[in-house]
């Protein structure tokens, strides 16, 4: 199942890049509530792609049309369409870093309206839902997969295709500290720090900068945590939940609580942490993180969502409580060392 792809899949996604002409419109999709992996891995394609000649580009997502303001330095965003003005039947459509067609939200139709499709992806809970996949659940980063793709079509690194693949690999790497930061990723890191990227200054933007009004809500926020030593037969879970009223009270956006998972998942005596983010009247987007103690995608799917094994989500329905009911519920069954 942990296949990486096979050399026939490769090819077919070459030959299928190869067979778009001149004029031929293509189209890509990052998940839903796209994070630095989803955009940087479609914008660092999309770059490689002019760089062939192919400039009938559309780049999307499903959802509001919103950039995450970390990411809005990235280049490449003038390629990016709200997903309700996006081509409604291109000849090539590539999707990256999203596990299942449901990450596609209403843009799941273009799987079947496109001439061809294509799946980049390393989720090793990915459904294979495309034409041609790519997924490799060894690699680091859907941007791995993206580099590797480019370098088979004899696309060569430049500025701009680097900025947005580092983005990516230090995203889905946690800023290259998780245990998925194999050499292999800081050989990548290495080429594309070698086209003259200034990694501070990346960082600061997509890591290290958030409005003050957010430093005042993840107070709120952090003193509402609770801990959980009973939970995942006793490894313990560390759990929060924010509302659309305290995005409200600061005058946040949404975005600012995806770092939220940092702040509490450093609990030294959960191995466990979640999140629950209010996103609808009684809907939530669910973050899980485990030290290794829990596989917490088996929960994600067990709910409806996906992930990896030390981080995972899905969309809960009902109150805060509720989800997290649902949550612990799952936990028991999903641990893996106990
Ligand atoms: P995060 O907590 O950073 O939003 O997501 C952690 C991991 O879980 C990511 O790999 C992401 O793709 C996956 N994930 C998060 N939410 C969902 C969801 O609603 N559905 C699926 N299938 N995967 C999710
Ligand atoms: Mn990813």
């Amino acid at each position: 199942m942990l296949a990486e792809p096979t050399e026939a899949e490769w090819a077919a996604a070459v030959a299928a890049v190869r067979a778009v002409p001149a004029d031929g419109r293509i189209l890509l999709i990052c998940h839903v509530n796209p994070d630095g992996d989803a955009l940087g891995s479609m914008l660092g394609f999309a770059h490689g792609l002019l760089r062939l000649g192919l400039d009938r580009l559309q780049a999307t997502f499903p959802g509001p049309p919103e950039v995450p303001e970390p990411f809005r330095g990235l280049p490449g965003l003038e390629l990016l369409v709200p997903a309700d003005r996006v081509d409604p039947a291109p000849d090539l459509v590539v999707c990256f870093d999203a596990a299942s067609e449901s990450r596609l939200g209403t843009l799941v139709d273009r799987l079947d309206t496109a001439g061809t499709s294509i799946v980049l992806d390393h989720h090793a809970s990915n459904t294979r839902f495309g034409g041609i996949n790519l997924v490799d659940p060894h690699a680091a980063a859907t941007s791995v997969v993206v580099e590797q793709l480019l370098d088979r079509l004899g696309v060569p690194l430049d500025v701009r295709i680097a900025e947005c693949l580092y983005v990516a690999l230090a995203t889905d790497t946690g800023s290259f500290r998780f245990d998925v930061t194999t050499p292999a990723v800081h050989q990548m890191a290495a080429r594309l720090l070698a086209t003259g990227l200034r990694p501070g200054d990346i960082s600061r933007r997509i890591f290290d900068t958030r409005p003050f009004g957010a430093v005042r809500l993840y107070g709120d926020v952090l003193t509402r945590a609770r801990y959980e030593p009973e939970a995942a037969r006793g490894l313990g879970l560390a759990w929060t939940y924010a509302t659309r009223d305290d995005l409200t009270r600061y005058d946040q956006r949404p975005y600012v609580l995806e770092p939220l998972i940092d702040s509490i998942r450093c609990t030294a005596e959960a191995d466990v942490s979640c999140v629950v983010k209010q996103v609808g009247d009684d809907e939530w987007a669910v973050s899980m993180r485990s030290k290794g103690g829990v596989d917490v995608s088996r929960v994600a799917v067990a709910l409806g969502g996906g992930g990896h094994r030390l981080a995972a989500g899905f969309t809960g329905r009902g109150g805060a409580d509720d989800v997290v009911a649902a949550i612990r519920a799952e936990l028991d069954g999903a641990v893996i060392n106990p």
